[in-house]
């Protein structure tokens, strides 16, 4: 199937599922940005609301159709969906057993390391996706926000070949749960503004009287204050994300004791490289801690580098901010770091910021950088509109 030059000369029929939530809402302004709708027919699906009224990008049809239509799904050259896991579980295999033949492009993790799936990062491995393409590939999958976003500022020094292992450690938005999830940070962070209000307010109150207020009320927050995170986040943090690989696991063995978003970092780094087993290469090493903090949007991560060789730090600075029009060097100053490297300053743009790029004490190859991007950007929703503008192109 040729997607961009149909034969009838009709747009693209495009089936938009998950379009709503945090990634699927973010994807609906980058395609609008970008003028994407002009070059498709969208067909917006709904979970919870089949029969509603679709969103305003709607052009021919203004329905909302129910997402668990296998008739009408396969109807779709190309379905984007922002669903969810077990979206993807229920519907992707009655749909190609039914002998679907479109593109599926997911940003789900369920499909990312099947064989016959692609992770699509384009500013990384376009090579990768045209050659899939070209064999005939219908499944591209959107990788894990912190990995995506790692490669995006310092992909460079990947690409180099000079990276004998890398450590993460993550700081991780709560949007990277979902809508529901930054409802509920916010929800936690006005209770306890609630419960310590009046002793703001007078400057003479006793500090230590907040901090044990809010400890009180942090350790009671019940079950439905805390039913997204399962436990509070507002004020306090979550050093472990997504499932426990180690169940079952023996100590010492494979993947005991290591949460999947962390499996994910080593997994879908060599995945996008096109490195490791499958394709008959040496694995390079990535393992870390992924925790969740209380920031809205944006996944920060400290990175840790051994390099094969000495590297002058100048010309790693260049490799990186030379890597892609999106990767930005922050400058390694106290004044830079608090302005630049931050969420808040990353949020809503598309940039990578990379910055307190150092050596480390532990000799000459390894290096340091703190990285922030914004996840539901190039860590979700960018890499899927990017795919379907090279199937458009195809
Ligand atoms: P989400 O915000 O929870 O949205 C998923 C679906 O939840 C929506 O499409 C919507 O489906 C339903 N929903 C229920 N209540 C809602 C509400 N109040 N507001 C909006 N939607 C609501 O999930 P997400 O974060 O976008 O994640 C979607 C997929 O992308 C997941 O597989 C996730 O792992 C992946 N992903 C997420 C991120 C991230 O940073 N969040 C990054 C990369 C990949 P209906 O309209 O059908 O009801």
């Amino acid at each position: 199937m040729t997607v961009g030059n149909l034969s009838n000369g009709r747009e693209p029929l495009v089936g938009l599922v998950g379009w709503r939530g945090m990634v699927g809402s973010v994807l609906m302004d980058r395609m609008h940005a970008e003028g994407d709708f002009s070059l498709i027919e969208p067909l917006f699906f709904s979970t919870s609301n089949a029969g509603g009224k679709a969103p305003a990008f709607a052009k021919s049809e203004t329905t909302l159709k129910d997402a668990h239509d296998i008739a009408a799904l396969a109807k779709c050259d190309i379905i984007i969906t922002a669903q969810g896991g077990d979206y993807t579980s229920e519907v992707f295999p009655k749909l190609r057993a039914g002998g679907w033949n479109g593109h599926w492009i997911d940003a789900a993790s369920t499909l990312r390391m099947r064989d016959d799936a692609v992770i699509i990062l384009d500013p990384v491995n376009l090579d990768f996706i045209r050659n899939s393409l070209a064999k005939g590939g219908r499944n591209w999958i959107g990788g894990n926000c912190t990995v995506s976003c790692m490669l995006m500022g310092v992909g460079a020094l990947y690409k180099a070949g000079l990276v004998e292992w890398m450590t993460s450690m993550t700081y991780q938005a709560a949007s990277g749960g979902g809508a529901q999830h930054m409802r509920e940070l916010l929800t936690q962070f006005g209770t306890l503004n609630a419960e310590v209000r009046a002793l703001l307010d007078d400057p003479k109150s006793a500090i230590l009287e907040i901090d044990r207020k809010i400890l009180a009320r942090q350790q009671s927050l019940s079950s439905e204050e805390t039913a997204n995170f399962g436990v509070p986040l507002g004020g306090s943090l979550i050093p472990w994300i997504d499932k426990d690989l180690g169940l079952g696991k023996q100590q010492g063995e494979e993947g005991w004791g290591t949460s999947k978003e962390e499996w994910k970092g080593g997994a879908e780094t060599n995945k996008i490289l096109g490195q490791g087993a499958a394709f008959g290469t040496a694995e390079t090493p990535v393992d870390g801690f992924c925790v969740r903090i209380g920031a809205m949007r944006c996944h920060s991560q400290a990175l840790t580098f051994k390099l094969k060789k000495d590297v002058p730090l100048a010309d790693i600075e260049a490799m990186i901010a030379g890597d892609n029009p999106w990767a930005k060097v922050v400058p390694n100053t106290r004044e830079a770091s608090i302005k630049d490297l931050t969420p808040v300053a990353v949020t809503g743009t598309m940039n990578i910021a990379v910055g307190r790029i150092r050596k480390l004490a532990m000799g000459p190859e390894y290096v340091g950088a703190f990285t922030v991007g914004d996840q539901l950007l190039w860590g979700a929703a960018e890499p899927l509109r990017r795919m379907l503008r090279i199937l458009l192109d195809a």
